[in-house]
């Protein structure tokens, strides 16, 4: 093995009861895209033990994923198109987010009544009804059970905007003309990671939690980085020193000579690349290794990367190096990476390519 992400599920534990009792309500864990790329089924076991007592996906084919390994916690899945296999998903007892009237029609037609809920475009532009608002509000509701109405907040990670605002109120005015036409789903949620941390007046009685369950900041620039919220990052990522060289002045390293070492020195190369979604762009993260940083020099490769390890490194061919983890030693975290790509740590922690397996051990250093 040459490269593994470690992931502490006791960090996604004390996370959520961290998080949980911010707001007091109840709390769905969003494990979708293999929960954030931890691994789909031991995170939302974590996140149950931590008290999550929902799950949410965007696909069916994650919430099904949930069930066949024995969860039984309520699940939501929410990019589910007209044309789904929704008759297997209720039976599944998996809750469907509906957006459209073309969903609402398929779902009425199954021979068991599906729990569904109702998603709301307050002010994203992605999901949730906007066009067909006033159909829904005519529409039999008599063949499904309503179990909740949601929305998504476009910008929750600027506490201060006044979209936020206007959002809450476009989802308490939803709310409101689906109470007038009879319909009063139980559960209300509008906050995601963001909102959960900043936003007390959104939680109404549950809030989606992705991120943060994580242990990372939905954005440590606006938001404070982990450390600040209280959060511990739940993922180490670390790799294989292929080779460890010493090379003169005036080396050009990796393809198209895009860097060339300023002095003497010794480079490292990390068996881990692009495929393994170590972004190709990144410029100023690297890696962790003998107490201290060792930066990326040249482009990455698909399954390897350089870093300058500088000449007096002791590090050698075979040793193991921190690609990020939770900062605490000064590695590199997420957020770098995230930062060092133009990106954010999502993308980051998503995008670890299935060449690297996930253990459930502790950070080691
Ligand atoms: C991904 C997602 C979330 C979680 O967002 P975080 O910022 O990770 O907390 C919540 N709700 C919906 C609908 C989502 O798609």
């Amino acid at each position: 093995m040459r490269a593994e992400a470690r992931i502490d599920l006791n960090a996604v534990t004390k996370n959520i009861e961290h998080l949980k009792a911010i707001n007091g309500v109840e709390l769905l864990a969003v494990v979708k895209a293999d929960a954030y790329g931890h691994g789909l089924v031991r995170t939302a076991q974590a996140a149950l033990k931590g008290g999550a007592t929902w799950l949410g996906v965007a696909l069916l084919e994650e919430a099904m994923a949930l069930r066949d390994a024995g969860i039984s916690a309520p699940i939501l899945a929410w990019l589910v198109q007209p044309g789904s296999d929704f008759q297997q998903a209720i039976e599944k007892d998996i809750d469907l987010a509906v957006s459209s009237m073309a969903a609402l029609k398929e779902i009425s037609e199954l021979k068991k009544k599906a729990r569904i809920h109702i998603e709301v475009d307050t002010g994203m532009g992605r999901g949730g009804f906007l066009d067909e608002w006033d159909q829904l509000l005519s529409a039999d509701f008599s063949q499904v059970e309503v179990v909740g109405v949601f929305s998504h907040f476009a910008r929750a990670d600027e506490p201060g905007e006044q979209q936020n605002l206007t959002q809450l109120e476009n989802f308490k005015k939803a709310v409101a003309e689906l109470s007038a036409v009879g319909v009063n789903p139980p559960i209300k949620h509008l906050s995601n990671s963001a909102a959960t941390i900043k936003d007390a007046a959104s939680a109404f009685n549950m809030v989606r939690t992705g991120i943060a369950i994580y242990g990372l900041s939905p954005d440590f620039k606006t938001l404070g980085d982990s450390k600040s919220l209280g959060l511990k990052p739940a993922m180490q990522l670390r790799a294989a020193l292929y080779l460890v060289k010493a090379v003169p002045a005036g080396s050009p390293i990796g393809y198209g000579a895009s860097a060339v070492t300023k002095a003497d020195t010794k480079l490292g190369v990390v068996a881990m690349g692009y495929a393994d979604g170590i972004p190709r762009i990144a410029a100023g993260a690297g890696v962790f290794v003998g107490g201290k940083r060792a930066p990326i020099i040249g482009r990455v490769s698909m399954d390897q990367f350089v870093v300058d390890l500088g000449p007096d490194s002791k590090a050698k061919s075979g040793d193991w190096v921190v690609v990020f983890g939770d900062g605490g030693h000064g590695e590199y975290t997420a957020d770098d990476w995230g930062s060092a790509s133009q990106s954010i740590c999502y993308e980051i922690t998503t995008r670890i390519g299935p060449r690297v397996p996930r253990i459930y051990e502790p950070h080691v250093y």
